[in-house]
């Protein structure tokens, strides 16, 4: 019975929180959107603490609407620029790569992680931020894959066999935070930096009707509705983690 409990207190309760500010981040999210919501509190505050902020968004995005008679390519070409502005609200400096993988059709092969360790490679993150590919009953293809492919890039990004015709040394992040974790043991206080993953959400007007839940009119209300949301959300985490203040939570895997 003791042995349960301490087991169950153990699974229950983060084992870290509030890492070090890394130098550099690079946060890896399936479509133009994913960043901001699993990680735009926590990439807000590092970047105001001088933390080099990098994303990588693996798929155009091109199938993110409900609007059967939208023009695909239209939408890619929207929604990549959607994807900068929501960039540089987390981080004036952020800079955004692109893999450009067709939205919904995202696989993760020896050509898609021979491009991510290339720029784990090159710009050299501390940190790398993603989803997490263990997370159970999880439907999005692309979710899943794009979990994998950085799984799996930093694994070759850090052993110099992998690729050697990028011809870079190799790297090794030292840590990796996955979000919508299967099981959360680390939270990062994300306080007011809240405000800036909202208005870094705000920049997807794309993305308003199928994913922001803001229909009809784009009203300040339904905007003070999607804070609201987010910051539940963040609160609901805080709670669980019996924390005081909101915050995002993840998965931190440093034996890299
Ligand atoms: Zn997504």
């Amino acid at each position: 019975m003791t042995n349960l409990a301490t087991y169950l207190k153990v699974q229950d309760q983060p084992t870290t929180a509030d890492m070090p500010t890394p130098a550099i981040a690079l946060a890896i999210g399936a479509h133009p959107d994913d960043i901001e919501f699993g990680c735009g509190g926590t990439l807000a505050k590092w970047a105001r603490e001088d933390c080099k902020i990098h994303y990588l968004i693996l798929t155009d995005g091109s199938k993110g609407t409900w609007d059967e008679h939208r023009d695909a390519g239209e939408l890619a070409d929207t929604r990549r620029i959607e994807a900068i502005e929501a960039a540089r609200t987390i981080s004036p400096s952020a800079e955004v790569h692109f893999l450009g993988r067709i939205d919904g059709e995202l696989e993760s092969t020896p050509k898609e992680r021979s491009e991510v360790a290339y720029l784990i490679r090159r710009i050299k993150p501390e940190v790398i931020l993603g989803h997490d590919p263990f997370k159970r009953y999880r439907l999005h293809p692309d979710h899943r894959n794009a979990g994998w492919i950085t799984c799996d890039s930093i694994v070759a990004a850090r052993d110099p066999l992998f690729f050697p015709e990028h011809k870079l040394p190799r790297h090794r992040p030292n840590a990796l935070l996955l979000w919508e974790a299967d099981e959360p043991d680390h939270f990062e206080t994300t306080g007011d930096y809240l405000d800036s993953k909202v208005t870094a959400l705000l920049q997807h007007r794309s993305q308003y009707e199928s994913t922001l839940g803001i229909s009809g009119e784009v009203s300040d209300s339904a905007m003070s509705q999607l804070a609201d949301t987010v910051a539940h959300q963040a609160e609901a985490v805080s709670l669980r983690w019996n924390k005081k203040e909101a915050g995002e939570e993840f998965k931190l895997i440093t034996d890299l």
